[in-house]
C-alpha cells in the first residue's frame, strides 16, 4: 500500500472509476460532496488502443480535468482511490485484468503506474466492492456496519461489507454473488451457461444480459411480445428497452422478469442465511432502469424464505441511492482510509 502522506490538503481526495467504456473522475471533500468532475470515454475517438499505458494516460487526463472543475491544482490532492472491473489486489494496486479491454489480459500495475503519473498516494479496488462502500458510507446503507451489495447489469456483482469494512477475501476475489448456484436442474441440462462458463449460476439466469437473452430466444421463437416490432436483435434489448416493454404490460417480459425477480429474492434469501446484514442494497443498470417496482417483489420473495422469518423485517432490503457516483464515492473513501 502506498505511504502516508501529510503533504497535501486531506480535506481532498480524487475518486476514479475505470470502466470498460468509461472513465469518471471526481474531486471529493470530507462530507463525500463532490467538488469537480470529468468524464471521458476509455477508448480515445479515433486513437482505438486500450492497452494499459493508453488507459492509465486517459485516466491521467481525466483526474487533471476534475481537479480544475474544482478550481484545485493536483498538488491540493490528498491521495486518490480509483475503481476497475476485476479482481484488484488492493495491497499493491494490480490489476488482474479488465473486462472486454483488449491488452489487458496479463495485468497490470495500475495503482503503482497511477501514482507515478500524478505523483500522489493512489489506492485501487474492484469496482462493485467500492459501488458497495459508497452507498454504505454515503447512500441508501448510511449508518449500517453489515451491509451485502447486489449490482444487477451485464452481469451480477456483489459487495461485502461487515463491520464497517469491505471483505475482499484470500484472493480478492470475494463478494462474486453473481457466480452463486441456484439452479441445479441448468447443471444436469448444461445451460445457459454464464459469463464464468459455469452453467447454474445465478447471473446466467437473472442478469440483464440474461433476461436478453432469454427475450431474445422467444423473440426468435416467435412468442407473441411488443418486443418483436421494436427490436431488431439482442444487442437492442438494453435496460431501456426492456423498461418500456414491461411497463407496457408485454406479457412475455413480464412473465420473464417475475421469475427473476422470484430468483433473486433467492438468493437474497441465501445471502441473509448465511450473514444476517442489517441491510441489503439492491443497484445496477436493470434496477435503476425498473425501479422500486422491481425491487418489492424482490423483497417479498426474499422475505418468504428468511431464517427467523417473524424477525425478516430487520434485515433492510434498499434500492441503491447513488447511482453512478456510488464506485467515485467509495473510492474517494478508500483514498482517504490511508490518511
Ligand atoms: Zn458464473
Amino acid at each position: 500500500m502506498p505511504k502516508k502522506t501529510k503533504k497535501n490538503n486531506p480535506r481532498y481526495v480524487v475518486g476514479i472509476d475505470l470502466g470498460g467504456t468509461k472513465i469518471l473522475a471526481a474531486v471529493v471533500d470530507d462530507k463525500g460532496q463532490v467538488l469537480g468532475r470529468s468524464k471521458r470515454k476509455t477508448r480515445g475517438k479515433t486513437d482505438n488502443a486500450t492497452d494499459p499505458e493508453t488507459v492509465t494516460d486517459r485516466v491521467v487526463t481525466c483526474v487533471q480535468d476534475a481537479v480544475a472543475a474544482a478550481g484545485l491544482k493536483l498538488g491540493d490532492i490528498a491521495a486518490v482511490g480509483a475503481s476497475a472491473p476485476g479482481p484488484v489486489n488492493v495491497e499493491t494496486g494490480f490489476v488482474a485484468r479488465m473486462a472486454n479491454l483488449p491488452g489487458w489480459e496479463e495485468g497490470f500495475a495500475f495503482g503503482p503506474e497511477l501514482s507515478k503519473r500524478l505523483k500522489l498516494p493512489v489506492w485501487v479496488d474492484n469496482d462493485v466492492n467500492l459501488g458497495t462502500l459508497g452507498e454504505v458510507v454515503y447512500g441508501a446503507g448510511r449508518g449500517m456496519k453489515d451491509v451485502i451489495g447486489i449490482f444487477v447489469g451485464t452481469g451480477i456483482g456483489g459487495g461485502i461489507v461487515l463491520g464497517g469494512k469491505l471483505r475482499r477475501g484470500v484472493r480478492w476475489a470475494a463478494g462474486e454473488i453473481g457466480h452463486m448456484f441456484v439452479d441445479i436442474s441448468a447443471i444436469q441440462r448444461g445451460g445457459p451457461v454464464c459469463g464464468c462458463g459455469e452453467p447454474g449460476h445465478v447471473e446466467a439466469i437473472a442478469s440483464r444480459g440474461a433476461i436478453s437473452r432469454r427475450l431474445a430466444a422467444a423473440i426468435a421463437a416467435g412468442e407473441p411480445t411488443l418486443l418483436a416490432a421494436e427490436v431488431k436483435d439482442e444487442s437492442e434489448l438494453t435496460s431501456g428497452a426492456i423498461r418500456r416493454a414491461w411497463e407496457a404490460g408485454d406479457e412475455l417480459t413480464r412473465r420473464v422478469i417475475a421469475e427473476t425477480q422470484e430468483v433473486m429474492g433467492l438468493l437474497i434469501a441465501s445471502v441473509v442465511n448465511l450473514l444476517d446484514p442489517e441491510g441489503i442494497i439492491l443497484g445496477g443498470g436493470l434496477v435503476e432502469s425498473l425501479g422500486d417496482a422491481y425491487v418489492e417483489p424482490v423483497r417479498r420473495h426474499a422475505y418468504a424464505h428468511f431464517f427467523l422469518p417473524d424477525r425478516a423485517g430487520e434485515v433492510k432490503i434498499m434500492r441503491a441511492a447513488l447511482g453512478d457516483d456510488a464506485t467515485i464515492l467509495g473510492a474517494s473513501v478508500l483514498a482517504r482510509s490511508g490518511l
